[in-house]
């Protein structure tokens, strides 16, 4: 690793000169590493004590003691919440240290069946699914991060839209590229909070997205898994009318479906 690591800033100063100030930012990501290190080792040593408390809390029978059920419903939940979290954690971690990502050809067509099947099963039948697949494409890149994208794009619009909602996921040609949007009825995001949803942990309705069983970590996965495709997130939304969520990538993304890859036409 380099000696220094300098960080370059290019600002106008009159007509006829600009200023170059270079800083040393090699503590700042001596830092930032450490920051990283530290969140992946804690999650990666919660996962085991979680495992066991998680299997036991399984194991209990509310029958055995029905004064106990709430108790042990309620102890349940906690302990699926925490094991998302730190599951969540460990995928942060894991794509904030990567520079780049194992390409393949992604089957966009299993991708968007599988999508489908998911929010057909978080919905519970309690809103309207519809997937189109209008691009016929391919994508290259990475199967497992770009299904943990879009599945947590899928997941939010479930879980911020009430029962009767609907919610629709598109692949689409978008210009020389392609994009794939969820668009969902649902409860929609103030403007305001708009430029932070990407954050880790932030949230815009404490009461709402507490009860809605997230982590507050899955807008930064999405992030994270765009910037390692080259692609771009855009959202859309109003309050009460719902939001639109669209991941956008670029003309050297685009594969031709491979007829061995989907087998023959049904
Ligand atoms: P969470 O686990 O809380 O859903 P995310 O990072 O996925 O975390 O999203 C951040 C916040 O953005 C959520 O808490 C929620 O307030 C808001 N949000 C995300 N997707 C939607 C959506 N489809 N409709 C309304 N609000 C959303």
């Amino acid at each position: 690793s380099p000696l220094v690591r300098l960080g370059l800033r290019l600002i106008p100063y009159s007509d006829e000169l600009w200023l170059l100030v270079a800083r040393d930012v090699s503590k700042i990501m001596r830092l930032e590493q450490m920051r990283r290190d530290f969140v992946a080792n804690v999650s990666h040593e919660l996962r085991t004590p979680l495992t066991v408390v998680h299997g036991y809390l399984d194991m209990l029978d509310p029958e055995d003691q029905p004064e106990w059920a709430p108790m042990l419903k309620e102890m349940q939940q906690q302990s699926q919440r925490m094991t998302q979290l730190v599951e969540d954690l460990l995928t942060l971690s894991r794509l904030e240290a990567q520079d780049d990502i194992e390409e393949d050809a992604v089957n966009m067509a299993s991708m968007l069946a599988t999508l489908r099947r998911e929010a057909e099963a978080l919905s519970q039948g309690k809103h309207q699914v519809t997937v189109a697949d209008e691009a016929g494409v391919d994508l290259l890149g990475s199967t497992k991060e770009l299904h943990s994208a879009f599945s947590n794009l899928v997941s939010n619009a479930v879980r911020y839209t009430p029962a009767g909602g609907s919610i629709h996921v598109r692949f689409w040609h978008d210009g020389d590229g392609v994009a794939l949007s969820v668009r969902d009825s649902g409860f929609g995001i103030p403007a305001s909070h708009l430029p932070r949803l990407t954050e880790r942990f932030y949230r815009v309705s404490t009461s709402r997205s507490r009860g809605s069983g997230g982590t507050g970590l899955g807008l930064a996965i999405v992030k994270h898994v765009l910037n390692l495709h080259q692609g771009r997130l855009q959202v859309a939304s109003e309050v009460g009318q719902g939001s639109l969520f669209s991941c956008h990538f670029g003309a050297d993304r685009i594969l031709a479906r491979d007829p061995d890859l989907h087998g023959a036409p049904s």
